[in-house]
């Protein structure tokens, strides 16, 4: 192939498996299944345990599958290399795992995905300070940085309230104060923002999401961007402080964090990842164009109060959303009116499905503060914004037509 970064991100990623020669001239990268390597000199062997020779050693930390879809995944970040994890809150937990310690602090947006706010209250109890703070202001986070603040953690769009980061000011924050900027890009994915454009240290993506695309694998995936300088980070063990120093923090977390906590990505999951991936422009601009259309109907719907939609020009971060962002996503959020049961109105949509996920091909419903956001209680749920009667939606791919149909009929 010709230099790749000639080509557009769409012929890059169809054509990502080619580029390391798989066997037999085969088109698509096959599901390597085989858990142990040998090698015809047992000295290689030793040579990759040690890191002197590339090469595989045990399926916990490496398989040819799965490093096809890093390489993927990894174009389209713009990144140096990626790590690949079981799911995306395992590429989240065995990053932090491998790069913080007890007396460390760090800040995190108050607006995550219900999950990750819950793994990050218990590293808590092992001597991690957390502040929570509103990241679409890059004031809020620079008044929460203190002397032990080792790194950022945000999101691009929020769920449900989607509530858009100040990415750029906070990269520009982290880069003046050297800390780590690790930006879960779940909703936005490679094909709207790539986080490494605003100074990002490390991209998360769960794969699960809008990459996979289809609802059939669990993944995660830890992008490194190559811009944080580990020579100044103290908590890297002095046996990953040797080579390419770009890649101290890498290294620190396949062995801390993938090798020893052993949340790894299989070869099957691997494998439905990479086919779904190869579509993800063609239908994330399509999810996209359907959720705007949607947000208008409901936004002029007598029976929705509120619609959150970075697309709609009176949210509060949409011309922000609009320059970060190739298009506003395909989540959105409504408030019914009043008197509406939310549980009857799931009920009484056909075409869309009453489910937890996102970033499927179908359209997905769910109550939230009844279902995702349950366990965090009334309180937290009100601070964030979240209403009884809010739904929030991942929007498909689906002819526009049905589904706009499908919310009169299920509101009238
Ligand atoms: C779903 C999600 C995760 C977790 O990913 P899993 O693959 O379900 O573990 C993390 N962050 C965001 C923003 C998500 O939407």
């Amino acid at each position: 192939m010709n230099n790749d970064n000639d080509q557009g991100f769409i012929t890059r990623n169809l054509h990502a498996d080619r580029a390391d020669k798989p066997e037999h001239g085969v088109l698509h990268k096959p599901i390597h299944t085989s858990v142990a390597y040998t090698y015809d000199d047992a000295r290689d062997l030793a040579a990759v345990f040690q890191g002197k020779m590339a090469g595989y050693n045990y399926g916990r930390q490496q398989n040819p599958t799965v490093n096809a879809l890093q390489t993927r995944i990894t174009k389209m970040e713009q990144g140096i290399t990626s790590t690949a994890f079981a799911t995306g809150m395992a590429a989240i937990g065995s990053t932090l795992f491998a790069l913080l310690r007890a007396g460390d602090h760090m800040i995190a947006s108050a607006f995550l995905f219900g999950n990750t706010n819950s793994l990050f209250n218990s590293f808590r109890n092992f001597g991690i300070e957390v502040s929570f703070v509103d990241t679409t202001s890059a004031d809020a986070v620079a008044a929460a940085i203190q002397g032990n603040t080792r790194l950022v953690f945000t999101e691009t769009i929020a769920n449900p309230v989607t509530q858009v980061a100040d990415l750029a000011g906070i990269g520009q924050l982290c880069q003046q104060h050297g800390l780590i900027y690790l930006v879960d890009n779940t909703m936005t994915s490679p094909w709207l923002f790539r986080p490494v454009s605003v100074g990002a240290s490390f991209v998360i993506n769960s794969l699960t999401k809008t990459i996979g695309g289809h609802g059939n694998a669990l993944g995660g995936m830890l992008t490194d961007t190559g811009l944080f300088d580990w020579s100044r980070y103290d908590n890297i063990f002095d046996t990953y402080r040797k080579g390419d120093v770009k890649l101290w923090g890498t290294t620190q977390v396949r062995k801390k964090g993938l090798r020893d906590f052993g949340a790894t990505l299989g070869p099957e999951a691997a494998h439905h990842l990479a086919v779904g991936s190869e579509t993800l422009p063609l239908r994330m601009d399509r999810a996209c164009d359907n959720a705007q259309k949607l947000a208008e109907f409901c936004d002029s719907h007598p029976r929705i109060r509120k619609v959150y939609y970075p697309g709609l020009s009176h949210h509060p971060q949409h011309e922000r959303a609009r320059s970060l962002f190739k298009k506003t996503g395909s989540i959105m959020s409504i408030d019914l009116a009043h008197d509406i049961d939310c549980f009857d109105f799931l009920n009484r949509l056909q075409c869309v499905i009453a489910s937890s996920n996102l970033g499927d091909t179908r359209t997905l419903a769910i109550p939230v503060a009844h279902t995702i956001f349950f366990e965090m209680g009334a309180e937290r749920r009100a601070s964030m914004g979240i209403g009884d009667n809010m739904i929030r939606l991942s929007v498909g791919i689906e002819d526009i037509d049905d589904l706009l149909h499908d919310f009169s009929q299920a509101l009238a």
